[in-house]
């Protein structure tokens, strides 16, 4: 009796995941009945969509998931930019599910997704410029698909906005409030405008579905698993720098970026989903600096014997930049945490050992 007993509990130790997933799928068909258990259905474990979660700033998301919540986490990608390495230690946990797909097509769970941060789409210009088209349809027929998958599973969905829907902005820093200066025919429109249109679409699903969205508007963020090929400048120069190439500054070097280390960009996220106010929100590091700035501190920390030559500047290329994070300081109690020094050396380190 006491043998059967022991393991009677230990079955149910080794298979408490299972049985409270088992159950809130059972609850779930339930609900579709309209029994009112919605605070019941809280406290089982989550599901979590991440599409685009083999991305920089999706990778580094799901692996702080896997870490925070007891949840499953679906990771979705089509790897335009995304890259197996980034998740490749993740697909080890039997929490984390990888399926490859693209927004654009339709999507469909049968299981109950309770969350989606929606960060699928190149990011940097020399991705989302490569197929402007392909971008724009991300950015409408995608953020579509994703959304109605949202509404689907009445699940709360969180938009990775940006910093180019200010376009070049002639408001400094930029605040939440400030509509923005965006060339609609320029090479950038199709990320600027794009994004722009997704957080159209995110407000109506939201106004007219009572869709639970959150949008977060990133500014530029730097950190381990950044593409070595995305053409940034955090990425360039680092490269150039530790091969001892020329540090190819565009135009006079006097524009200015705001850098954010990964671990504070993903944080924010987390608490902006996980939190009451739906947005748009500034998420990004105030602290500002010229691109020959941000040049001499990588040559300093990489001891490189680098030399900087000056090319054209891109066009539509933003003068300034550089978030005010007021809000999010009073909404989400969050700012970040980690020094331009230590993001970048940690960020060095990682390149370091990719390319060892
Ligand atoms: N930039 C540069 N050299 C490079 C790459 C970028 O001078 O090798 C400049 C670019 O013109 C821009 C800034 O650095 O003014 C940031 O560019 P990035 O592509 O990283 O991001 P953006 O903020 O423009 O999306």
């Amino acid at each position: 009796m006491v043998r059967r007993t022991e393991w009677l509990f230990t079955w149910f130790v080794n298979n408490i995941y299972i049985i409270l997933y088992s159950l809130r799928e059972f609850l779930n068909l339930l609900l579709k009945k309209n029994l009112k258990l919605k605070h019941f259905k809280t406290s089982m474990p989550k599901t979590i969509l991440v599409t685009g979660g083999a991305g920089f700033i999706g990778s580094n998301l799901c692996e702080f998931l896997l870490e925070k919540e007891s949840a499953k986490i679906i990771c979705l990608d089509n790897f335009f930019t995304g890259k197996k390495e980034n998740i490749a230690s993740l697909l080890k946990n039997q929490n984390f599910v990888f399926v490859e797909k693209d927004i654009v097509d339709p999507i469909l769970f049968d299981e109950k997704i309770d969350q989606i941060y929606n960060l699928a789409c190149p990011a940097s210009p020399i991705h989302y410029q490569a197929n402007p088209i392909r971008t724009i349809k991300i950015n409408t027929i995608g953020v579509i698909n994703t959304l109605g998958l949202a509404k689907k599973h009445n699940a709360r969905i969180l938009q990775s906005s940006t910093s180019e829907i200010y376009g070049d902005p002639l408001v400094h820093p930029q605040t939440e409030d400030y509509k923005g200066n965006v060339n609609p025919i320029g090479p950038r429109a199709c990320y600027d405008e794009g994004k722009r249109i997704a957080e159209s679409l995110f407000f109506e699903y939201h106004r007219n579905h009572k869709l639970d969205i959150r949008v977060a508007r990133i500014f530029n963020t730097y950190g381990p698993k950044m593409a070595k090929n995305d053409g940034r400048v955090v990425s360039n120069f680092i490269l150039q720098a530790i091969n001892n190439d020329d540090i190819t500054i565009y135009g006079d070097g006097k524009q200015t970026r705001s850098f954010c280390y990964i671990s504070d960009m993903v944080e924010g996220l987390y608490r902006l989903m996980n939190q009451d106010y739906v947005g748009p929100i500034n998420l990004g590091n105030p602290e500002e600096l010229t691109i020959l700035q941000i040049a001499e501190k990588i040559l300093e920390l990489t001891e490189s014997k680098s030399k900087l030559i000056f090319k054209d500047i891109p066009q539509d290329d933003p003068h300034r930049r550089k978030p005010d994070i007021t809000l999010a300081k009073n909404k989400l109690n969050w700012q970040p945490v980690i020094p331009l020094n230590d993001g970048l050396i940690k960020t060095i380190e990682s390149f370091k050992s990719v390319l060892s």
